[in-house]
């Protein structure tokens, strides 16, 4: 029997599951201990096996369930076949609960476009910085964010090694048993879900900018903007998670480097709720297959 429900809706409860399964490879590659790192352009631009093993993940488990997608991953990586093990077939349910925003409910498969960041924040992975870390999938129709899904893997990890601190000190524990790793994901039109929209305290203006591609003209433009405080973090997808969750009022980064992969999921969570992405000149970003 024919499914009931939209394309757009079954591909994000899919790639809601396929950003879960990424999220697992990301830790067990770390657990393996052997990251495998590749320079691409120059020290600050890596590659590692997680990057590799989940791009692999997530194209083919989206290929084999969707075969007229656009999919743009990140790596470039040579034909082969695929591992089965590294396919991910479910979807999540909750998801498919939801009503398709009807802009939406006619699009077809060929009309989509999947951008795929498989690990962003690839250079504060190979340097421990675990949280900082971000799995993401955007899907474009029209040349437009529409759906987004942002795997962390590591978030609540701070939370976690402090917890075993404490532990292993014998202290009562803070709060609930923490869970390794989240998902966020969104349609605009329906909403953004997966975590907890909080505002920066009022009147603070806090920027947050790249930890290790800066350059002066990147420093001299968020100094520009005189903010109260500035945080230095990995992955374009952690600050967007930043702004969403009340760490900073704004993500400024005034330099080539920043890819479609690394913009369209996040683009669409911030859109979703009330907040702007745009190029240094104020206009949307286009993510066409072209
Ligand atoms: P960052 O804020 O430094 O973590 O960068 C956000 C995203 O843009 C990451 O995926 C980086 O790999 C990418 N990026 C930013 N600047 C550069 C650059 N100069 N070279 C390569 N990738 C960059
Ligand atoms: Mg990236
Ligand atoms: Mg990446």
């Amino acid at each position: 029997m024919a499914s009931s429900h939209t394309v757009l809706m079954r591909l994000v409860a899919s790639a809601y599951s396929i950003a879960q399964k990424a999220g697992v490879i990301v830790r067990r590659v770390i657990a393996e201990g052997d990251l495998g790192i590749v320079e691409k352009t120059c020290a600050t631009d890596l590659q590692t096996k997680a990057d590799r093993l989940v791009q692999m993940s997530i194209c083919s488990s989206l290929a084999r369930k969707f075969p007229k997608l656009t999919i743009i991953g990140e790596e470039d990586l040579p034909p082969e076949e695929v591992d089965q093990e590294l396919i991910e077939d479910g979807q999540w349910e909750e998801i498919l609960k939801q009503p398709c925003p009807s802009q939406y409910s006619n699009i077809k498969e060929e009309d989509l476009v999947v951008w795929v960041d498989p690990l962003d924040g690839t250079k504060e992975y190979t340097e421990g910085l675990l949280d900082n870390v971000t799995v993401l999938i955007g899907i474009a129709y029209e040349g437009k964010a529409i759906a987004g899904i942002i795997n962390q893997p590591y978030y609540n990890y701070q939370n976690n090694e402090k917890e075993k601190l404490r532990e292993h000190r014998n202290e009562a524990k803070a709060g609930p048993d923490a869970v390794l790793g989240r998902t966020i994901w969104g349609i605009l039109g329906l909403g953004a879900f997966g975590f907890q929209l909080k505002e920066v305290p009022a009147g603070k203006h806090i920027i947050t900018t790249t930890r290790s591609h800066s350059n002066k003209l990147v420093t001299d433009c968020v100094t520009a903007m005189n903010p109260d405080d500035v945080l230095r973090v990995g992955g374009a997808g952690n600050k967007i998670i930043q702004l969403i969750e009340g760490k900073a009022s704004a993500y400024v980064f005034a330099s080539p480097g920043c890819k479609k992969w690394d913009t369209c999921a996040p683009e669409v969570i911030l859109h979703a709720v009330g907040g702007k992405l745009t190029d240094i000149h104020g206009n949307a970003l286009q993510y066409n297959k072209e």
